[in-house]
């Protein structure tokens, strides 16, 4: 019987390449455009299985795609995949959480304390041979310690940053979640409220939840508006939950404090965007989970993945559980 074939168009270590070969049939494709590559696009008439990210799967490169039968992100966000198409094809679609939460904690930590001491401005600053005596007020930053931390989700990623938080640096916890999570209450002192009186008491508003129908531009002109103009905004979550403009504006007219973003509404970030010129900004480009260890973890639960759905069993990180209950 002949191999199933799988299209990888993410980063595989050569382990794990030569693993999935034993099994399947591997093609390996890379460029920013597959949708319109016409090896690719040749490929996906035969493909069972799709392993990689930042690909968006639209309704069109499925009808493209008539043996597929699983498709294996390398990430935890599936915002960029039609979900109900997937299930009414029963498609399934698989995904890398738990393994990647710690690793984006730190970045979320990471630019909430960059932010907060201007780690940036200031190493330019002495890059730029600006040093020439004491630093005094202008340079100034503000404490994290002790500090109010308003996360918005909190889930796997959202609890982490917030344990770095309470444990951490002494912080005093208020979320906003879909769900009450009483044992992080617990854990933590956390207090889940409203996100308005989120916004509004916070020193620090970390954003952590998944880009859904409900979450998209979920933090406005309104919301910013709401928090102290000497809060620091952080977003490690997915960019199309802020209203950007609006954040710009936010950001110029002195309404908040800084911001820390490592996702954007458009990525690759415009590299005219006004948030590149704003000293009161941290911009990183996506690096959420983006360690060598991190992602290497990510890539194997994504072969794993890809190779139980395609053998029959269930995968272990599973999106669309009712493809597999209808099987
Ligand atoms: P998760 O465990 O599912 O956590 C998401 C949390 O958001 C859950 O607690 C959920 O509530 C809550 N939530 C969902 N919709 C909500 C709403 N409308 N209002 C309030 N709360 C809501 O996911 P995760 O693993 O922490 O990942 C979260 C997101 O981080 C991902 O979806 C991805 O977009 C992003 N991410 C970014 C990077 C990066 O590189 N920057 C890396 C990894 C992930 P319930 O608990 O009640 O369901």
């Amino acid at each position: 019987m002949s191999k199933k074939s799988v299209l990888v168009y993410g980063h595989l270590t050569d382990d794990q390449l030569a693993a999935l070969s034993q099994d399947f049939e591997i093609t390996q494709f890379s460029g920013t455009d597959l949708a319109n590559d016409p090896a690719f696009c040749e490929a996906l008439k035969e493909a069972h299985g799709l392993v990689g990210g930042g690909l968006s799967i639209t309704p069109e490169l499925l009808d493209a795609a008539p043996a597929l039968e699983a498709i294996a992100s390398i990430s935890v966000g599936v915002d960029n995949y039609p979900i109900d198409e997937l299930t009414r094809r029963d498609i399934l679609l698989c995904n890398t959480p738990d393994v990647l939460t710690e690793t984006t904690a730190d970045t979320g930590f990471l630019l909430i304390m960059a932010t907060a001491r201007r780690a940036v401005e200031l190493a330019e600053f002495i890059r730029r041979g600006d040093w020439q005596k004491s630093i005094g007020e202008a340079q100034f930053g503000i404490d994290v310690h002790g500090k109010t931390l308003g996360m918005v989700g909190l889930g796997r990623i959202g609890a982490a940053v917030a344990r770095r938080g309470a444990l951490g640096f002494g912080m005093k916890i208020l979320y906003s979640n879909a769900s009450p999570k009483p044992t992080l209450e617990a854990e933590l002192g956390a207090s889940r409220c409203e996100l308005d009186e989120l916004l509004a008491d916070s020193d620090f508003v970390c954003i952590t939840v998944p880009l859904t129908e409900d979450t998209e531009k979920l933090i406005g002109a309104r919301e910013l508006d709401l928090m102290k103009p000497t809060a620091i905004f952080v977003n490690i979550a997915r960019g199309k939950v802020v209203d950007e403009p609006a954040l710009i504006a936010a950001l110029r007219d002195g309404e908040i404090r800084a911001a820390g973003l490592d996702v954007f509404e458009h990525e690759p970030l415009p590299t005219d965007s006004p948030l590149l010129h704003m000293s009161n900004v941290v911009a990183l480009p996506h690096i959420g989970s983006a360690t060598t260890e991190t992602r290497d973890a990510m890539a194997q639960r994504a072969v794993d993945n890809i190779t139980l759905a395609l053998k029959g069993e269930r995968p272990i990180s599973l999106v669309n559980e009712d493809v597999w209950s209808n099987t």
